[in-house]
């Protein structure tokens, strides 16, 4: 019993949309950011058990509990390329910076949005990839 608190307590485990991955698992998610319409480059390899190796796709193989289970979110993989990620901005190793009610080029409002496998998700900076997933993350006009 005390064990099973500790496993909640520590978000690992299982969830609704299946486990997240622990120590020892080496998952695979693609990934592609939009920015007002524009797609931007994938970022460089990056550090981190949440990482990528500069080909458009997410690698997750957490190495320690910090970047396992819930940690291994797509805030986590963010931060590992320089850049910041919230529900609600992105900011990029370049200094640019979106966050929700900002404008486009174009002057119209855009907000954050993420889609997995063609599903919006409420929750951005915490959504946690898993393997197979397709990923797609911006800024759009609204
Ligand atoms: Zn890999
Ligand atoms: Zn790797």
């Amino acid at each position: 019993m005390i064990a099973g608190i500790l496993i909640m307590a520590s978000g690992d485990g299982e969830s609704e949309d299946g486990r997240f991955p622990q120590i020892g698992d080496h998952w695979h998610a693609s990934y592609s950011i939009t920015i007002c319409e524009g797609k931007e480059p994938p970022f460089p390899v990056s550090d981190g058990g949440v990482h990528t190796h500069g080909s458009g796709a997410i690698h997750l193989h957490p190495k320690n509990s910090s970047e396992a289970g819930k940690n291994a979110n797509l805030a986590r993989f963010i931060a590992g390329t320089g850049s910041r990620l919230t529900d609600r901005s992105i900011e990029f190793p370049s200094g640019v910076k979106l966050t929700n009610g900002d404008p486009c080029p174009d002057g119209q409002t855009g907000k954050m949005f993420l889609r997995v496998n063609n599903i919006t998700m409420p929750a951005i900076a915490s959504y946690v990839p898993r393997d197979g997933d397709i990923i797609e993350l911006g800024y759009e006009k609204y």
